[in-house]
């Protein structure tokens, strides 16, 4: 995808790995619909965009988890460009804690952020990419998307089914000229994701690599945009899977405030 030009849609322009992305695609020259709940924050970001070359650039509150406002979002922004060539998933929401002990509202909270948000936005982008045979739509995961993780459940669960459901319409719409690609950020730095103290493990990479690992994912178009660590992960799986459980959840309880009773 020529990427100068191009209409990108990004979620979660606000902060962090969105807010990078915007700059990146930026700096291509792309034009930008950016979208988030937070609008004096994505007007801040718009700015920066033009004087980073956007020729173009709107801010428009959105909900991602609100059928309605993801398709108003669409709407408009066809309406003012006539066509959409980039759809960025990046909006999420995250917890950490045992599942037992998760407030419901924040479960219905991630189910709505991270996968009914995704559902929501391609579903309302979807006709006008498949009526021009052209678009490309990037779902942001994580690596939990490809190994679960311990105190982050239900965040693992919605990110493996971002993936299947990426996967699964990538082969839907083969032939249509319209691309689903998945992109798997680790932990990640520069973002209002991680709360403050929350020691997490291993080194993180900036919103700024992953940002061009989006773009770049947006140029050209592939099944799934990972990061080497998560290769590795993946190669080591069958012999080492169990000891990686347990290691991981050694790990990633010293975050986690109470310990589980032993059984
Ligand atoms: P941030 O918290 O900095 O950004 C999240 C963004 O999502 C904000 O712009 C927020 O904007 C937006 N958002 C949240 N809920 C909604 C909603 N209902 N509608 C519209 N926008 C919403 O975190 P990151 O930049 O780190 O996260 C971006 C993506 O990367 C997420 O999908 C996350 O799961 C994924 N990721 C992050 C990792 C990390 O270590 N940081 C690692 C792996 C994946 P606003 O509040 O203004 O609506």
């Amino acid at each position: 995808m020529r990427l100068k030009g191009a209409v990108d849609v990004i979620t979660g322009a606000s902060s962090g790995i969105g807010e990078a992305t915007a700059y990146a695609f930026a700096r291509s020259r792309a034009r930008l619909e950016l979208g988030a709940r937070r609008l004096e924050r994505l007007n801040a970001v718009a700015e920066k965009c033009l004087k980073l070359g956007s020729p173009a650039v709107n801010a428009r509150v959105l909900d991602v988890a609100d059928w309605s406002s993801a398709r108003a979002f669409i709407d408009a922004a066809i309406h003012d460009h006539e066509r959409l060539d980039v759809l960025v998933n990046n909006a999420g929401a995250g917890w950490r804690g045992r599942l037992q002990d998760m407030p419901e509202e924040k479960v219905d909270e991630l189910i709505a952020t991270n996968l009914k948000g995704v559902i929501a936005m391609t579903r309302a982008a979807l006709p006008s990419m498949v009526e021009r045979r052209r678009g490309v739509i990037i779902n942001v995961a994580s690596v939990v998307a490809f190994r679960a993780a311990p105190y982050s459940a239900l965040y693992s669960a919605t990110k493996h089914a971002v993936a299947g459901l990426s996967h699964a319409l990538r082969g839907e719409l083969s032939g249509s000229g319209v691309k689903v690609c998945v992109v798997y950020p680790a932990g990640t730095s520069g973002t209002e994701f991680h709360k403050e103290g929350e020691r997490g493990s291993g080194p993180r990479y900036s919103a700024e690599w992953v940002a061009n690992l989006i773009v770049r994912t947006a140029r050209f178009p592939r099944r799934d945009a990972m990061v080497m660590r998560l290769r590795l992960v993946d190669l080591a799986e069958p012999v080492f899977g169990g000891l990686m459980d347990h290691a991981i959840g050694e790990v990633r309880r010293r975050d986690v405030p109470e310990r589980t009773p032993a059984s």
